[in-house]
């Protein structure tokens, strides 16, 4: 069994045909868990009526680094705060996040990506939930902040990692595990490629990142959780390893870091 560990299944597009038959298509697949990613407070309530309404919908909670300004603006940090605590006291929240630092578009000011960041990475220490880490153009702030915010001790995830071989080892330096989407099957991913063939086994994800960025032979299209098949299909080959190995391990690693989600492993095995 796969799980996608990261999604955005509230983005329901017209293509998928409803998220019964978006989840049907994966199950046939194999694919038998999904992590479902908010961005956003207007996402919140949507991820999580998603997991309550299928036992093999997992959620997270967080703001993405292209709403920081938004949202700080509209809202008072410590409201926010309190209710991501009241989002994650929930039995299927097992993550926090998506959060970190998007310099490449910078749709946010900085300071307030990182304000937030911190915040992120505090209540993640202080409630013992994993963090999805949203990084891109903004390496060194990235790994400063959850080293010297996070004490070494935050756990977590690099979500679609596309990063440097510096950012792979620092990352598994603080103990996160790396998540490899679509983008490894792209032809000019080679850099990419060659990083991830130097991941350990123990530290590696698969997630579709859908609706965004396909993987080849679906790349243009509309991306959804049963393609992560195809990401498990080059990542095993990359690793030299069977289909089936790395089905079992992405999902293992999957169920040790988002740990809530082994109280339901009955119900989606
Ligand atoms: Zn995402």
């Amino acid at each position: 069994m796969l799980i996608d560990s990261h999604c955005h299944l509230t983005y329901d597009k017209p293509e998928w045909g409803g998220l019964d038959a978006l989840i049907k298509r994966a199950y046939e697949k194999g694919v038998g868990a999904f992590l479902t990613v908010g961005c956003s407070r207007e996402d919140f309530k949507a991820v999580r009526e998603d997991a309550e309404s299928h036992n093999s919908i997992f959620f997270s909670v967080g703001i993405h680094p292209h709403e920081a300004e938004k949202t700080l603006k509209s809202f008072p940090k410590d409201s926010l705060i309190q209710e991501l605590k009241d989002y994650l006291d929930h039995p299927k929240a097992v993550a926090i996040g998506e959060t970190g630092l998007d310099y490449y578009y910078e749709h946010s000011p900085k300071n307030e990506q990182r304000d937030l960041f911190q915040s992120h990475i505090e209540l993640s220490l202080e409630l013992d939930i994993p963090l999805i880490v949203h990084t891109r153009d903004a390496e060194k702030e990235t790994i400063e902040l959850l080293r010297d915010v996070g004490q070494g001790r935050v756990k977590g995830v690099i979500h679609c990692f596309s990063g440097s071989e510096w950012l792979m080892k620092e990352s598994l330096d603080l103990g996160l595990y790396i998540s490899v989407s679509g983008i490894l099957t792209f032809k000019k991913a080679e850099d990419l490629r060659h990083v991830v063939s130097k991941v350990p086994l123990d530290r590696l994800l698969v997630e579709t990142d859908a609706p965004y960025l396909a993987p080849i032979p679906y790349r243009g299209k509309v991306n959804e959780p049963s393609y992560v098949v195809e990401i498990a299909r080059a990542l095993a080959e990359l690793k030299g390893v069977s289909y089936e190995k790395i089905s079992q391990l992405t999902t293992e690693n999957c169920k040790k870091l988002f740990s809530k989600m082994g109280n339901f492993s009955h119900e989606f095995s």
